[in-house]
């Protein structure tokens, strides 16, 4: 299921069914249960000064995604409170998946039918997935299909994200780390199925990566692209890095290289720091502080791989998590056969992050240190 209908699924359940004949405001305090549960989703998402106010106007920023000067901002509105006119509550939303072209009769009330010849709009949809309610209720996309649009409005390509994976990929593997991926994100692809790993907490040999925007102040040259939590965590492991591929886009156009490749090289950056969990940089190679333009540009390849200290830690490291995850008895045959040290990663894109892991990182947060990596300011070498 896709991002975007995850979330119209979900708002549609909640009754924010207006009334007129109210002198409050909302119309209807139901409706704030939904706007309470949009300012959190907007707190998770990354955006900046999330509010509500006393009438349920909630509001956030996300800050500018490019360093040029003078570029105007877009404001993005939907509103949550649905027709007085027919109930809301109770929705039960029917998703049509390949619609055939057929009259839809609603399971619920079998007199409400939807015509093609009524519904002109039917006739150019068929083949697509189609949502309706089922009979007895509004569904309320007037106006929560907006709502689901504007925050499910980030997401980084499939395909960039696998090419960037690819990219990292050869970097770990290069240290002697093989890397095995799983994607959490569905994109916007309704047929991909999100894999059961994505369920349930991270085993010791796994790590998590989460895709995070966090937005750019203009004109500022000092970009942070990731950060990774090391230190004593709650399994004893690091396991938790951000990367914000809105920042990395930013960097990899100001020096003109491939965004993919770069943000390939952050990820790698990052686990770096679990796998060696260390918030420390050093002088040269992948996991120095800062990458210039001007390293940008010169693809030297000494400059995005690991050192060789670096590759055997890192490698001792994932040698000593294989022997905690052995332990667990049920675990061990998905080792077996395994020619480098596996670190199963987990990439999770989709936001908000399932709660098991937005629980997890902030138990993580609270014993650990944070990595930070201020990189790649960019015209550090406007020459
Ligand atoms: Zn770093």
């Amino acid at each position: 299921m896709s991002a975007v209908l995850e979330r119209f699924l979900r708002y549609v359940r909640y009754d924010t069914q207006a009334d007129e004949s109210s002198d409050t405001y909302p119309s209807t305090p139901t409706q704030l249960l939904l706007l309470r549960e949009l300012a959190r989703e907007l707190e998770t998402l990354g955006a900046a000064d999330v509010r509500m106010d006393d009438h349920g106007y909630v509001t956030a920023t996300v800050p500018a995604t490019s360093a040029k000067a003078d570029i105007p901002a877009i404001g993005f509105i939907a509103h949550v409170d649905t027709s007085p006119e027919m109930s809301g509550a109770g929705v039960t939303p029917i998703v049509h998946r390949r619609y055939d072209g057929r009259d839809i009769v609603l399971p619920d009330d079998s007199t409400v039918v939807l015509r093609r010849a009524e519904n002109p709009a039917l006739g150019e949809r068929i083949g697509d997935d189609i949502v309706t309610a089922s009979g007895t209720t509004l569904l309320g996309a007037d106006n929560k299909a907006g709502v689901a649009e504007i925050y499910s409005g980030h997401h980084v390509p499939v395909e960039d994200l696998q090419i960037a994976e690819g990219q990292a990929t050869a970097i770990l593997l290069e240290a002697g780390v093989d890397a095995r991926w799983i994607s959490c994100d569905r994109g916007d692809d309704a047929e991909i199925e999100v894999p059961p790993e994505c369920g349930r907490p991270p085993g010791p040999k796994e790590l998590v990566l989460r895709m995070r925007p966090a937005g750019l102040i203009p004109g500022t040259h000092d970009v942070s692209m990731g950060s990774s939590l090391v230190g004593a965590g709650a399994s004893g492991m690091p396991v938790f890095s951000t990367v914000h591929p809105d920042r990395v886009t930013v960097v990899a156009d100001a020096a003109r290289v491939d965004r993919r490749v770069l943000l390939g090289r952050a990820i790698a950056h990052e686990i770096g720091h679990l796998l060696l969990d260390t918030s420390r940089h050093a002088e040269r190679g992948l996991m120095r502080a800062r990458w210039s333009t001007r390293e940008l540009r010169q693809e030297a390849d000494a400059d995005w791989k690991f050192l060789q200290s670096e590759s055997e830690t890192m490698v001792a490291a994932l040698a000593r998590r294989h022997r905690d995850w052995s332990k667990d008895g049920s675990a061990v045959s998905r080792n077996s056969g395994a020619l480098n040290p596996v670190a199963l990663v987990m990439t999770t894109v989709p936001t908000p992050a399932p709660a098991f892991l937005v629980e997890e990182a902030d138990a993580v947060h609270a014993g650990s240190e944070m990595s930070e990596s201020r990189w790649s300011s960019w015209p550090d070498d406007e020459t």
